[in-house]
């Protein structure tokens, strides 16, 4: 399979709708028991832990063989999963959680105030983009507040609440081993601004989010974090770092600078959007 063939990130989101298998990503080990396996748009990732795969997002609903492949490709039945985890209730991040659902019995996991926006707003997990007539939100099992710590035997997840870009938006930090040495891995559940911008905040009437998000960036920008993990494959430079894993054998996934980089990245251009704004 040749990969990157096309544009990265999708820039025809009718061609990446369409023909997804375009924009499938190399699925690869990062760090110890983590893998990704998200597609060229979105991040996905898989932990081998005591007690079963856990999966965190799951990708458009388009994507769905993409995701199923890059699991079969690390050695995990799809029908393994016992946990499914999403950072937020964006359709970009649930879209095949269903079908893992369906395959493995699996449990899943959804922020509380997402939930409620599923029943209140369900316009705001976007699911109407996708253009599939039977594409819907989804129950989730159990759901999270952002203080809870999911223990998975040798894994324990720290679930924090980050809202802003969506009101449940969740991000979470587990340590990793490799080579004897012990990482923290840090996913922020959702950087992105267009939740935020004045033409959204007019339409939905959100402001108060922009308060949240700002709380959200210092709450995360105060950790430490060793290896940065993004749900946008972009954010995360995975192409960048994929082709360097492939070169020189080193570890590229190690980086104790990029998390606070990035959160300063997100957080300069959420200001400037903020000083541009005509709402307040
Ligand atoms: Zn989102």
């Amino acid at each position: 399979m040749n990969y990157f063939e096309y544009s990265y990130p999708p820039q025809d989101k009718e061609d990446f709708y369409k023909k997804p298998y375009r924009y499938a990503f190399p699925a690869c080990k990062m760090v110890g028991n983590l893998y990704f396996v998200g597609d060229c748009s979105v991040g996905a990732h898989v932990l081998k832990t005591q007690k079963g795969i856990v999966l965190i997002d799951s990708l458009y609903p388009t994507s769905q063989a993409n995701l199923i492949h890059s699991l079969w490709s690390i050695g995990v039945n799809p029908e393994d999963i016992r946990y499914l985890i999403h950072t937020h209730g964006h359709y970009d991040h649930f879209g095949a959680t269903e079908r893992i659902k369906t395959l493995s019995g699996c449990t899943t996991f959804l922020g509380r105030r997402d939930y409620e926006m599923f029943q209140t707003k369900p316009e705001l997990s976007f699911v109407g983009e996708s253009r599939l007539e039977h594409f819907d939100t989804f129950e989730p099992d159990v759901l999270l507040d952002g203080d809870e710590v999911l223990d998975f035997g040798d894994v324990k997840i720290k679930v924090v609440a980050t809202p802003g870009h969506s009101d449940g938006c969740l991000s979470f930090f587990f340590e990793v081993q490799e080579d004897g040495k012990t990482y923290t891995c840090g996913l922020f559940g959702g950087a992105g601004l267009n939740t935020l911008n004045d033409d959204f905040v007019r339409q939905n009437g959100n402001l108060y989010s922009r308060d949240e998000f700002a709380a959200t960036l210092e709450k995360l920008l105060a950790m430490d974090v060793d290896v940065f993990l993004s749900n946008h494959t972009m954010q995360g430079h995975m192409k960048e770092k994929w082709l360097k894993q492939q070169k020189d054998g080193k570890n590229p996934f190690i980086d104790p600078t990029e998390w606070k980089a990035f959160l300063l990245g997100v957080q300069r251009k959420f200001n400037e959007m903020l000083s541009a704004s005509a709402l307040n």
